[in-house]
């Protein structure tokens, strides 16, 4: 068995077909929408969400390269590649693109599997580490039989024996390249799988477990299906909380939620010390659990001095972003007995809906005094609570 060289694990979409066969649509069915999302969309959100894979190589056809930038926008991924004739032909064309980042672990799969788990990744990444070549397979329910040309039973297949299979296909890289190659060379030009390519060039292929829900969209009919998913197949969802604190100093205003409010006093600490903003920023990095903003803002920083916090803000918003995500919500409440926040509103909820990229009825401001008790009742600062709803690809299955 090949040996994946410690290298990294990458990722190839497959997503230049031309998908004739799911009805009339003026899209190629892997830029329609399944369960409210651009089916490529979907897909490379489960890959640029999964940790274990460094590299996402998706390949596409010539004319989709406009249907490609939005189905890729904010994801960080290698730029695509223009694919061939042949499914074949496109995964070679991402293989040769991935050799200048000589990866250990090249995962094949299809943009028309939107509904592959988190799970099922991970599973076909550490298979194909202990096989070297290895792909998800479900055991069969249905009987299967050949067929001869005029469409009579040739035999009865021993069902116990077989696998329908899916994708991701995982593989050692260079061996998987190399049969690409020489398949080429020997002009084969007929394998359906990369399994096939990998048999065909001797090397041993291992059956993981696969899952009934990774359906591939090909007809009509499966769009509809899709739509009945259930909803954990639609997102994984998250929910994170943000707290954040600041106390008042000389000044004559305040920075709340990105609005400047007239006041007696202002609110000091390091940077514009808007404590709404920090706190939604928590929020949003507690739901991905990436830390906190200190971490990636350290206070000791002095790039940050008096620094506009909505940059805080889009950095999170950036963040959920390159992991697929969407934010379906964000909440927020203000404890303090001044400055008035209600006529501010819907002023900070226009700004903070602005730097999150979302509707202004995904976002809600909210403000309570604290009846004169604690460091906000007497006046002392000003505390912010956030909750953030995050919507992740790839919820477990
Ligand atoms: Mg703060």
């Amino acid at each position: 068995m090949a040996s994946d060289n410690g290298g990294k694990v990458a990722a190839i979409i497959v997503a230049a077909g031309r998908g004739t066969r799911a009805g009339t649509s003026d899209v190629p069915k892997q830029f329609r929408p399944v369960g409210g999302e651009v089916m490529l969309r979907r897909t490379l959100g489960l890959f640029a969400g999964a940790p274990e894979v460094a590299l996402v190589q998706t390949v596409i056809h010539a004319d989709d390269d406009a249907l490609y930038r939005q189905a890729a926008e904010g994801f960080n991924l290698l730029p695509p590649v223009h694919g061939g004739a042949t499914r074949q032909a496109s995964v070679r064309a991402g293989l040769e693109a991935l050799e200048a980042h000589a990866p250990g672990i090249v995962l094949v799969h299809d943009a028309a599997r939107p509904f592959a788990s988190s799970a099922l990744i991970a599973r076909a990444i550490q298979a194909a580490r202990e096989t070297g070549a290895a792909i998800p397979g479900l055991a069969v329910t249905d009987t299967i039989k050949s067929i001869d040309r005029d469409g009579f039973v040739g035999e009865t297949l021993a069902r116990a024996t077989l696998r329908a299979v899916q994708t991701p296909q995982a593989f050692v890289y260079g061996p998987l390249l190399e049969a690409h190659r020489r398949a080429v060379r020997e002009k084969r030009d007929d394998f359906t799988d990369d399994a096939a390519i990998a048999e065909w060039a001797g090397v041993k292929v291992a059956v993981f477990e696969g899952e009934s829900g990774n359906i591939k969209i090909t007809n009509p009919e499966d769009f509809m299906r899709a739509e009945a998913m259930p909803t954990e197949r639609l997102g994984d969802i998250r929910t994170g909380t943000g707290i954040d604190v600041h106390a008042f100093g000389p000044g004559d205003h305040v920075v709340i939620g990105g609005i400047r409010i007239p006041h007696t006093h202002a609110l000091t600490g390091h940077s514009d010390a808007d404590v709404a903003l920090h706190a939604l920023t928590d929020a949003l990095l507690g739901a991905l659990a990436d830390s906190d903003i200190g971490a990636h803002f350290p206070p000791s920083d002095p790039q940050w001095r008096g620094a506009s916090s909505d940059r805080f803000l889009k950095f999170a918003v950036e963040r959920v972003a390159a992991r697929g995500g969407r934010i379906a919500h964000l909440d927020l409440t203000i404890v303090c007995e001044a400055p008035k926040i209600g006529p501010h509103r819907d002023a900070m909820r226009a700004e903070i809906a602005r730097i999150a990229g979302i509707a202004i009825d995904r976002v809600a401001v909210k403000a309570t005094t604290s009846e004169r008790l604690g460091f906000t009742g007497r006046g002392e600062g000003i505390a912010a609570y956030a909750t953030a709803t995050v919507r992740l690809p790839g919820g477990e299955p």
